[in-house]
């Protein structure tokens, strides 16, 4: 992956290196290379991200007049390949990837006084209220009311999947302000007090066995007009600007890097990095992963000709998330019945538990296994993905 590194370049990637190995707390580096889960919890979350904060590396995306780094397009793709392979938690992406940046494009003068600084801080802690049930790849769709009363709009209706609910201050949402014959142009983004009465939040657990998303009620929920990003009525416009970045925002070699390292130490442990039909399954992902990094390094010198990613986007979204698949299903090959989550592993063996012990190496797979299969679903499904490249690169 050094290939085409300058020696700038490479000065970088080390000073990046020896950042984390010094600044990554232990015990969120162990809780993280253990974890099964998508991204950490709220309380790893906010202390690795104000460590990167106090560095000034928290927002690599923003500009540098609200507290970007200020790095090139290489710079910020070492970073991020670098802390994902190191096994450093991912930024959680609401605040800083996600609303932080459309506020910066469409908020008030006062909405960017008060939420960037907190957002770059991570003082307050997002989630996405986008999904309903019945409303996904087809969002536009979307039923979740708001009616004006007074200053404020008055919010009904429900938002599924919506990650992290449970640890958010605020929620970003899409709601229906009026009914159109275009059915995008109904619809607004409001900022939502998650504290604000008529609001509950429904854990929904997902197969790994953890609770990362929920179901979200609004029953007459109160929000202030002073809340709403962009003009009434044009929330499609700000729903589709933050899209981009939820979609095109990260590169997938990193996690495959981790998840790789990961399977071969765990083909060590089982004695299977000598069995030759286990070898032909890793080399072949290890071209799978390769194909992945290359796409990248090309998206990225499109990047730093100042071009749009285009198709790139979807192809490293889709094919990253499917090698990420292959790689934590044979995992579970691998680690057979010890790939089990601990007290599962406990009830399977019973009396014959103490003769087995479950290595580092295996602690995790099963529910990464799971949780895996989700990256092929948000963020825009697989099919949708296939629909864009037909569309875009073939021409169909
Ligand atoms: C772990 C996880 C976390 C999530 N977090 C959030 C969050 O924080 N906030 C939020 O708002 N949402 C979140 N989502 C929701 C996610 O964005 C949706 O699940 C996704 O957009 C798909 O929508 P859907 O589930 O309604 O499925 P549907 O859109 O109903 O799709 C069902 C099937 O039909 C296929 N399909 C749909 N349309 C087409 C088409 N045009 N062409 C071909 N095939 C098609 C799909 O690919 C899929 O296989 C999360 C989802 C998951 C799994």
């Amino acid at each position: 992956m050094a290939t085409g590194l300058t020696p700038d370049d490479l000065a970088f990637r080390d000073e990046v290196r020896s950042f984390l190995k010094k600044e990554l707390p232990k015990d969120i580096h162990e809780r993280w290379l253990e974890s099964g889960k998508i991204f950490p919890d709220r309380n790893d979350a906010v202390r690795w991200q104000k460590i990167l904060h106090a560095r000034g590396w928290i927002a690599p995306n923003w500009p540098v007049e609200h507290g970007g780094a200020g790095w090139t397009t290489t710079q910020k793709y070492i970073f991020e390949t670098e802390t994902a392979a190191y096994g450093a938690p991912p930024v959680i992406p609401l605040g800083l990837r996600m609303v932080g940046p459309v506020i910066m494009k469409y908020g008030t003068d006062a909405q960017k006084a008060h939420f960037l600084p907190r957002i770059l801080a991570t003082d307050d802690y997002w989630c996405q209220g986008y999904s309903e049930p019945g409303s996904g790849s087809d969002l536009a769709s979307l039923k979740t009311r708001a009616v004006k009363d007074g200053d404020d709009y008055i919010v009904n209706g429900s938002k599924i999947w919506t990650t992290h609910a449970q640890f958010a201050d605020w929620m970003f949402c899409l709601v229906r302000t009026s009914e159109e014959p275009k059915r995008q142009n109904g619809i607004t983004f409001l900022l939502i007090p998650m504290t604000t009465p008529g609001i509950e939040v429904r854990p929904i657990f997902t197969l790994g066995g953890h609770h990362e998303v929920n179901q979200v009620f609004l029953d007459d929920v109160r929000v202030p007009q002073s809340n709403r990003v962009g003009p009434e009525g044009e929330g499609w416009t700000v729903a589709k600007y933050l899209l981009e970045f939820e979609r095109g925002g990260g590169f997938a070699s990193g996690r495959i890097a981790l998840n790789m390292a990961r399977l071969k130490r765990l083909a060590r442990v089982n004695g299977l990095d000598a069995d030759p039909a286990f070898r032909r399954k890793l080399a072949d992902l290890a071209i799978k992963a390769e194909t992945i990094a290359i796409s990248e390094l090309r998206m990225l010198s499109k990047l730093g000709a100042g071009e749009n990613p285009g198709a790139d986007a979807s192809i490293i979204k889709l094919r990253g998330s499917e090698v990420n698949q292959d790689v934590t299903e044979l995992s579970v090959e691998a680690a057979g019945l010890l790939a089990l989550p601990f007290e599962q592993l406990e009830q399977a063996l019973g009396d014959n538990r103490a003769s087995v012990v479950q290595t580092e190496a295996e602690a995790g797979v099963a529910p990464r296994y799971f949780n895996y299969r989700a990256n092929t679903i948000f963020g825009g499904t697989s099919e949708v993905q296939r629909g864009i490249l037909a569309k875009v690169s073939l021409g169909l």
